[in-house]
């Protein structure tokens, strides 16, 4: 294969490499069962290049670099370079000429395979969204033959998610984007300062626009907006004023503000495009109470109209006798009472993970071996006392979950390694199934050997499921519910659940809750962290790692529970692992089920 040469370092390809391969993968999928082993090429290239954490041109640019990444050989490698050079792919682009790219975008809905899809081209002559949404309105899906008024409900549903899922993306995407943004202005000529604002940096768990905030002194204005509108990702200019511009970005379609404003009005302004609308409002309030008047210039004097001053954000919540109120918390709950009384509480930092409680190897359907994950968690998460190996159990067979006579070997390994690193980072663990009657896929016999056993529900995702959870409660090797509402973000909604009596019981047991890190999953949200912290039940932080670059998912995790109002002492992988027995423990002397 022959080598590229990296020409631009800040060029990015993985996007939308990735998403052409996940298209490619979408189109065999349509032209049938033949082409199986393409799609699962294609669909496993697709998430190769996602976690990346380089420019694929980088690997390109070494020796044999391509055929190191997982999923990637020869003939895949070969588009890969074909895409570096030209900036397309041959084969693709036949492809496109026999499945239209309407059809692909319809197989993205949760709901619609590529049999439906089919089925709803060959008869209704559907080849889009668009006229897929008219053709339900017009009712012609109830009178096609195998289309019961359940399934029409589901694509219902699923055409719902997609809209939102085009509308705002993912908090991680978003602060990856927002970060490599905020770089380039920050080196545009005559800034001085500039921040991310809005809902990103409050880091809401999907974000709609991505606001930027700078200053700069007043004659560079011009230049500036104009050198912003020509970013290299530029794809259009939807606003170009004397202190604003507005850009869309090449291929995720993202709105990108900046706000140009004089260096004393920078607090004020940062403030206000932060937001939450409904914290400024209550804001405003307490400013005309105290004989003020706030907004985004700054703070006046609402007799004379004198500025007051104060020009940073920490500043101006002093001017009003507040307490600095962190980003998360401003959605006009109860943060601005509390930091009147002075109560805002000191919120959970990346720093204080003392490690992570859920992850993934080889030894199910993880990417790397475990051997490789602990050194590398070691070098790029030194202040790490512990991970656990949380890989899947029998039922998961698409994930190739363990086997209970596998265990014998997993554990020798891990010994193995600790032993290597002569130090006890490795712990044993497993993410077993809760079943539908809400019993476990591996025995206790098994279970009470692993040192962090985390339940998750993986089937059933349609009914109320409190049952099952409070069952996977009772049984006393159960450390923590994984992933506890089951929603995917933009894709499928979590299942019911009566969240009062688990929160009940998790205390009453003494099982952990987790908060699922995973960008897609942020499971549990930030407003049942809050929840569950004020019943008592200990969090725990999980990145649900399925590959080296999602441990810096963790930082995810973190920002839910401080939108949670989570402080270190409500986390519970903030402590050392002796006081991560302590918690165990206590679980076993409780004793089971009987007792609840
Ligand atoms: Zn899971
Ligand atoms: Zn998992």
């Amino acid at each position: 294969m022959e080598l590229i040469t990296v020409s631009k370092k800040t060029e990015k390809h993985n996007p939308e490499l990735a998403a052409i391969f996940h298209q490619m993968a979408s189109c065999y999928r349509y032209l049938g069962a033949k082409h199986r082993f393409r799609v699962m090429a294609y669909d496993s290239a697709n998430r190769t290049i996602n976690n990346l954490k380089n420019d694929i041109s980088e690997y390109a640019g070494k020796n044999d670099g391509l055929h190191e990444l997982k999923g990637i050989g020869e003939s895949i490698g070969e588009k890969i370079i074909e895409y570096l050079h030209t900036g397309k792919i041959n084969t693709f682009d036949q492809l496109k000429k026999k499945v239209p790219l309407g059809l692909l975008e319809l197989m993205d809905i949760n709901g619609l395979g590529p049999a439906t899809v089919k089925t709803l081209h060959r008869r209704l002559h559907i080849n889009n969204k668009e006229e897929l949404i008219a053709a339900i309105e017009a009712g012609k899906l109830e009178n096609l033959k195998g289309f019961a008024s359940k399934k029409v409900e589901n694509i219902k549903r699923g055409l719902k998610l997609f809209k939102q899922a085009h509308s705002r993306m993912l908090l991680w995407d978003a602060q990856r984007t927002g970060e490599d943004i905020l770089q380039q202005v920050l080196q545009l000529p005559g800034i001085k300062k500039a921040a991310l604002a809005g809902s990103l940096r409050r880091k809401k768990e999907t974000i709609g626009d991505i606001d930027i905030v700078a200053t700069a002194d007043k004659k560079d204005w011009k230049k500036i907006v104009t050198r912003f509108a020509s970013l290299p990702q530029t794809d259009r200019v939807l606003a170009k004023g004397d202190t604003r511009a507005a850009i869309v970005l090449k291929g995720s379609g993202t709105q990108v503000d900046l706000r140009l404003v004089q260096a004393h009005e920078y607090g004020a302004a940062l403030l206000y495009f932060t937001g939450s609308k409904e914290h400024n409002i209550a804001l405003r309030a307490l400013a005309r109470a105290q004989g003020y008047k706030l907004n985004e210039y700054g703070v006046f004097d609402a007799v004379t109209d004198r500025k007051l001053p104060g020009t940073t954000e920490e500043e101006i919540y002093r001017l009003f006798d507040l307490q600095f109120i962190p980003p998360e918390l401003r959605e006009a709950g109860r943060e601005i009472e509390t930091a009147r009384k002075k109560h805002i509480p000191g919120l959970l930092q990346l720093k204080d993970m003392k490690g992570d409680l859920h992850l993934h190897s080889t030894w199910s359907d993880g990417a790397d071996e475990i051997e490789t994950i602990a050194r590398y968690i070691c070098k790029e998460f030194p202040a790490y006392e512990y991970i656990v190996i949380t890989d899947h159990s029998p039922s998961e067979r698409v994930a190739h979950g363990l086997q209970p006579a596998d265990f014998t070997d997993l554990f020798r390994e891990i010994e193995r390694i600790n032993k290597k690193l002569g130090k006890n980072l490795v712990k044993k663990g497993a993410e077993v199934d809760i079943l539908a009657n809400g019993s476990l896929d591996l025995p206790n016999e098994l279970l009470q050997h692993l040192d962090w056993v985390v339940a998750s529900i993986h089937s059933g995702f349609k009914k109320d499921n409190t049952e099952r959870l409070l069952k996977a409660c009772a049984n006393k090797y159960v450390n923590c519910i994984g992933h506890p509402w089951g929603r995917l973000i933009n894709r499928r909604d979590g299942y019911d659940v009566d969240w009062n009596k688990l929160f009940e019981i998790l205390n009453k047991t003494g099982t952990a809750i987790e908060i699922n890190a995973q960008p897609d999953r942020l499971d549990l949200p930030d407003y049942l962290v809050k929840e569950a912290v004020a019943a008592g039940v200990m969090i725990a932080i999980g990145t649900d790692a399925h590959a080296l670059t999602q441990f810096d998912f963790m930082q995810l995790g973190v920002s839910v529970a401080r939108r949670g109002w989570c402080e270190k002492a409500n986390i519970l992988n903030t402590h050392s692992w002796k006081r991560m027995e302590q918690f165990r423990k206590i679980k076993l002397q409780w004793g089971n089920s009987d007792k609840l």
